[in-house]
């Protein structure tokens, strides 16, 4: 019998979790190639203010949602730790605290919004009509429905604001269908606030900390990840992107050599690529899907003034952005990361869907991000270190119609073929283990056949 072959194209999280997998399957070769020098992808660690361990992106993954905890205690992750129980502000002439009372930005409880000076009284009222009003359709925009429900500033200080920050989204123009515990709520009650009110009292107990991540960064749970391929009989290359596949009889060739499966965990956009001589409709759907692009600029700075203690960052909404969307006081948020000299790390992002910031030089970037932080904070943070993190194509953009175009995209695929990865079934690392691992079970499932 032929030797049975599996590809893994990428090799962020989503690819090593695919691989992972397939090398649990009935494959005789499991192969990851990656086309930059390093793993990881959109996830990256590296020494920052004296620490050895400091995110560039990604720092912490859903502790809830069973993916990416079940992926690193199978892969012998032993040092997760949590967030502190720092609190995120918001900023809107002045910082305010996230009234209490919100599931996802959605307010399921009136009093701590007519009390949050977070809100003009206007806007609170019209939040407090909320209840009231008739169901109207809204289609698949997030923003829409939020706005129609509970007015614009419930819209853009909070549910955009958090929301939108998540994924870098301009929330008017995202997919009300891929938050599905919003969706959720939107489907079966008229009034949201009532909705969230009973899904907050449905959800279990609090159960521990919301968030995870490894105490030497998240780097680690894509080395580990990677041992564990390897320690599993695959075989992972770096520097070596996939640059050609051809169909070959039942099977596929992937730069001339011959495999059974293969599994697309790149962007949607180089996927698009390989595929579009084999089949142009899934190209066309992989190249429509678009992208959002970030910069995270790292800062080690002086302790942070009393006032702004207990909490770990906050949101810009955006009606008020310039370049900064939101800034994380890291070593607040953090307890590992305490700078050995002293002082502490901030981390700052800069853009979102419709907030171009690519084109700036590192001067332009650094001056943005110490105006903008002088004026949201009130300091002149006078940073002794600084590092920029460009991440082109950071987050994918589900627009309107997204999971419908998906299954049309899916449906568009030659067998042997499966995605997987942020572009598709969810951004946050927990989505992309789980669209991995999915991807390789249909592998499994085929070559099984
Ligand atoms: C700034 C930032 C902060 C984030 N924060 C969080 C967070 O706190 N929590 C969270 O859960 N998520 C967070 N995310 C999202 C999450 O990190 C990403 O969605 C996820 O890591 C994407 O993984 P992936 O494997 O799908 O894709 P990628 O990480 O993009 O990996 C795809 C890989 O494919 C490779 N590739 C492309 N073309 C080819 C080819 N032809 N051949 C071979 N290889 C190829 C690429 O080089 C890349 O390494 C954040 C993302 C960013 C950018």
């Amino acid at each position: 019998m032929a030797e049975r072959r599996a590809l893994v194209v990428g090799g962020g999280i989503a690819g090593l979790a695919a691989a992972f997998e397939l090398t649990g399957g009935p494959f005789d070769h499991v192969e990851l190639r990656e086309a930059s020098d390093r793993l990881g992808g959109k996830i990256a660690t590296s020494p920052f203010a004296g620490l050895d361990h400091v995110d560039e992106a990604a720092d912490a993954f859903l502790r809830r949602v069973p993916p990416a905890m079940q992926l690193a205690a199978e892969v012998g992750v032993d040092d997760l730790t949590a967030p502190t129980d720092a609190t995120a502000l918001v900023w809107n002439e002045g910082l305010h605290p996230i009234p209490g009372g919100v599931v996802l930005g959605l307010p399921a409880a009136i009093r701590p919004f007519a009390t949050s000076p977070l809100l003009s009284w206007r806007g609170k009222l019209r939040a407090a009509a909320e209840p009231l009003l008739p169901a109207r359709p809204h289609g698949d925009s997030l923003g829409t429905l939020v706005r129609q429900r509970f007015g614009d500033e419930v819209h853009e200080r909070l549910v955009d604001a958090l929301v939108g920050s998540i994924y870098a989204a301009d929330t008017d123009h995202w997919s009300l269908a891929t938050v599905p515990q919003l969706a959720q709520v939107a489907a079966q009650h008229r009034s949201l606030l009532v909705g969230a009110r009973r899904s907050r009292r449905r959800a279990p107990a609090a159960g521990g900390p919301i968030f995870a991540a490894p105490a030497t960064g998240m780097a680690t749970l894509v080395a580990a990840t990677a041992d564990g391929v390897i320690a599993r009989g695959g075989l992972i290359s770096t520097g070596r992107p996939v640059e050609r596949l051809e169909h070959d009889g039942s099977g596929w060739r992937a730069d001339g050599e011959r495999f059974d499966e293969i599994v697309l965990a790149s962007p949607a956009a180089a996927a698009g690529a390989l595929v579009r001589p084999v089949a142009p409709d899934a190209a066309d759907a992989l190249d429509a899907v678009e992208t959002a692009d970030v910069i995270m600029v790292r800062l080690h700075v002086a302790d942070l003034p009393d006032r702004l203690s207990g909490h770990s960052g906050y949101l810009v909404p955006k009606p008020e952005q310039r370049l900064v969307t939101a800034a994380s006081f890291a070593s607040q948020k953090w307890a590992a990361w305490q700078p050995p000299a002293g002082g502490q790390v901030l981390r700052v992002s800069l853009g979102r869907d419709g907030l171009p910031v690519l084109h700036l030089d590192d001067d332009a970037v650094v001056a943005a991000t110490l105006d903008e932080t002088a004026r949201h904070l009130g300091l002149d943070l006078q940073p002794t270190e600084i590092s920029i993190t460009r991440w082109p194509g950071a987050f994918p953009q589900y627009r309107p119609g997204h999971v419908e175009r998906l299954a049309a995209l899916r449906a568009a695929l030659p067998p042997g073929l499966a995605l997987a990865g942020a572009s598709h079934d969810g951004i946050g690392i927990p989505a992309c283990v789980a669209s991995g691992r999915a991807a390789a079970r249909q592998a499994i499932e085929r070559v099984g056949r």
